[in-house]
């Protein structure tokens, strides 16, 4: 898993180089599945639950599950990517959101709470903690600064498959749920809405967006518990992760 993770942390890094003015989500897509494959691994989404895609693109108001569609991405879009890969039957599933040239002061203030979200999220995946101080330590940080928690999609545990129990909420109370112990592996995902935190699935199936049409975010790494604490599998490079 730590290999898998490794080789996702590339995808990304290429992916991310390409989330400029005029590119097209299906395009993004297309290097993703080039990508995934020329490192001898599988594109996990594809025809996960009947996906048609090979990676989730959801911009501005999409919150996740966006279908890469040919939009166009424009100056000051909000861009996620969300991209798993199966690697000798071992999965890794990371994303992140990123400002496409320009973006608004705001929006940049979405990502750098959701993005410090997950990293507090993290730290509190101690052993002998529980699922909820995960929960709780994203959920607090995020409503602290003003922005609102979208319910109904969770991180989870991951493994042979990519949704494996337990799961992960972004909201919840220290000190509840699943003890955290060594081995266990888990994707935490804070998805993080600029105002209201309701959604609404688009006919498609699949893409969800916000209820009140305001921006949406999201980070994701694949971590494991080791006797000393969480190490990430998708650590990405500093030149990407400033990006974001
Ligand atoms: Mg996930
Ligand atoms: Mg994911």
């Amino acid at each position: 898993m730590r290999h898998a993770g490794r080789l996702l942390a590339e995808v990304l890094e290429v992916l991310a180089q390409l989330v400029q003015p005029g590119a097209t989500t299906s395009e993004l897509d297309r290097a993703a599945n080039r990508e995934i494959r020329r490192r001898g691994c599988f594109p996990g989404f594809l025809g996960y639950d009947g996906f048609p895609k090979h990676l989730c693109v959801s911009v501005n108001d999409q919150v996740v599950h966006g279908i890469p569609d040919g939009l166009r991405i424009k100056e000051g879009d909000l861009v996620s990517l969300d991209c798993g890969l199966v690697y000798r039957d071992w999965w890794a599933d990371a994303g992140i959101t990123l400002g496409c040239g320009q973006i608004e002061p705001e929006s940049a203030r979405l990502i750098e709470v959701t993005r410090e979200a997950l990293r507090l999220g993290i730290a509190a995946a101690q052993p002998g903690n529980r699922i909820g101080d995960i929960s709780h330590a994203v959920q607090s940080h995020v409503e602290k600064n003003g922005f609102s928690i979208v319910r109904g999609y969770t991180g989870h545990g991951i493994g042979r498959d990519m949704h494996e129990d337990p799961e992960v909420p972004n909201h919840g109370t220290s000190g509840k749920g699943v003890e955290i112990r060594p081995g266990l592996c888990i994707a935490i995902e804070p998805i993080v809405n600029e105002g209201e935190p309701g959604t609404v699935v688009r006919p498609d199936g699949w893409t969800v967006v916000t209820a009140d049409g305001r921006r949406s975010c999201y980070f994701e790494h694949s971590i494991a518990i080791t006797e000393s604490g969480p190490e990430v599998l998708t650590t990405l490079a500093p030149r990407v992760a400033s990006l974001a």
